[in-house]
């Protein structure tokens, strides 16, 4: 898939557009499309990547949820606390959620940029799909709803390949490593399947691979770490001795 390098994408309008384009009908749905804000979106090193927004209490449609413009990380700046309404939220200084009202999960992707020498606000990061659902077991709960999860995929992935385009990164970090239904796997199968290399003797370790996305630009490493919600970030995360954190260069 080669990607039409006309439609540059700089600005909310132009996300939206993708939404409306690729999505169709899901574009009602509740979802967002940004982890990160828009400044995010140009040429970096890194691009992270989870599987899809999880429950939330707002109800924000994909078409018109908010997109930030610049400082911000849905992994610093969003409160992800059950029940909390953004717009009354008690978690927050300054516009960043509270080190104690942090998720683990939002605090160990705290740790994975701080590891690659980052802050989560400069790293653009977003989910294979765009639309929430309350788990991923939701997601997956029987075939109707594995299809189209699938489905939803295969509706992201032309935003994603416009994302990648742009941000053109060395190195894909993917929250979640499982070989099926994780970012992780969903890239793997886009790239027609290359070898999976291990980081160490378990998922736990991280796993990597070779992009074989043919964009257009050089491909960038994809590296999975095990998921965020339940486990450590790898020890070796981030090393730039050892691959495929050798092969990115310092920003
Ligand atoms: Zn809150």
């Amino acid at each position: 898939m080669r990607v039409d390098d006309k439609l540059r994408v700089v600005d909310a309008g132009d996300v939206r557009g993708l939404v409306r384009k690729y999505l169709r009908e899901y574009a009602d749905c509740s979802g967002s499309v940004l982890y990160s804000g828009l400044d995010t979106l140009t040429a970096a090193d890194f691009y992270f990547i989870g599987l899809n927004p999880g429950d939330s209490s707002g109800e924000d449609r994909l078409i018109d949820h908010t997109i930030h413009p610049a400082n911000w990380s849905a992994y610093t700046c969003q409160c992800w606390q059950r029940g909390c309404n953004e717009d009354d939220c008690a978690h927050k200084s300054g516009g960043k959620v509270l080190e104690r009202y942090a998720t683990r999960h939002q605090r160990r992707v705290q740790q994975l940029a701080r590891s690659l020498g980052q802050s989560p606000e400069q790293i653009f990061a977003t989910n294979c799909i765009f639309v929430r659902s309350p788990s991923t077991r939701e997601l997956m709960k029987d075939a109707e709803s594995r299809k189209k999860a699938y489905e939803l995929w295969n509706c992201c992935w032309p935003v994603h390949a416009k994302f990648l385009s742009e941000v053109k990164p060395k190195l894909v970090v993917c929250l979640g490593n499982g070989t099926e239904f994780t970012s992780f796997g969903l890239l793997h199968r886009k790239s027609n399947t290359p070898e999976i290399l291990e980081s160490g003797s378990t998922f736990r370790d991280g796993r990597y691979f070779k992009a074989q996305f043919n964009l257009g630009f050089d491909e960038p490493w994809i590296y999975g770490v095990p998921h965020p919600s339940w486990h450590q970030p790898p020890a070796n995360f981030g090393d730039r001795s050892s691959p495929p954190f050798s092969s990115c260069q310092r920003s």
